[in-house]
């Protein structure tokens, strides 16, 4: 199996988001918005030092989950009897959120994800009380650090401006999907709601990081 970081490489590239049905190896992008099929990949924009990441939010929420740092990569903690937590592995909350990035330069567009953290979040909370209105869609931000190891900031692109109208949503279900893909987990199935998702998710999430403290036990770490 790939590692999240070369799966997160792998999609540098993808500028929109791909439904790929590996049953039928049918690629699709005309299904935003209705079921997903089996994978979705999405880009993840890192917001990294110093420079800033204009974006439009597409998500109503976050979706957010605790990640555990074993090894070389970070795996998805189930929850519920985590073989890490049992062991006192630390985690961290990531939460991510569908965005439109804005380049300046070209006037272009990017769809894809950006990863908060947990104060990041709270920033986020606080613009959107600002701006009014509830939930996160339509919200035009700016995610930057100043440094690679700085807290994230999130500000309104515009102080005072009102949410953008129109933006089409990205779905929590279609967030799921991509996040399952990027943790090697099952996608929500048709029907599947965000709650029998996560379940589904946790069991083979639990079985994954597992394996993953058992190869660390082996390697003597
Ligand atoms: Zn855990």
């Amino acid at each position: 199996m790939r590692s999240n970081d070369e799966i997160a490489d792998a999609d540098e590239e993808a500028l929109f988001i791909l439904f790929v049905d590996y049953s039928t190896g049918k690629v699709s992008m005309s299904m935003l918005g209705e079921v997903p099929v089996s994978r979705v990949r999405m880009k993840v924009f890192k917001v990294g030092g110093g420079h800033d990441v204009d974006c439009i939010v597409r998500s109503a929420d976050v979706l957010g989950f605790q990640l555990h740092w074993l090894g070389v990569r970070s795996f998805m903690c189930p929850g519920s009897d985590c073989p890490a937590c049992a062991e006192h592995v630390g985690a961290k909350w990531r939460g991510l959120l569908g965005v439109d990035v804005l380049e300046g330069s070209t006037g272009g567009r990017k769809c894809g994800l950006i990863e908060l953290t947990d104060s990041a979040l709270g920033r986020l909370r606080f613009v959107a009380d600002c701006v009014g209105g509830s939930g996160f869609l339509g919200l035009h931000i700016v995610a930057s650090r100043k440094g690679i190891r700085s807290p994230m900031r999130i500000e309104e692109a515009t102080p005072g401006a009102a949410r953008v109208a129109g933006v089409r949503e990205i779905r929590s279900e279609i967030v799921a999907a991509a996040v399952a893909t990027l943790y090697g987990l099952p996608s929500p199935g048709p029907g599947d709601g965000l709650r029998e998702w996560e379940v589904r998710a946790a069991d083979v999430a639990r079985v994954i990081i597992g394996k993953a403290m058992s190869r660390l036990a082996l390697n003597g770490n």
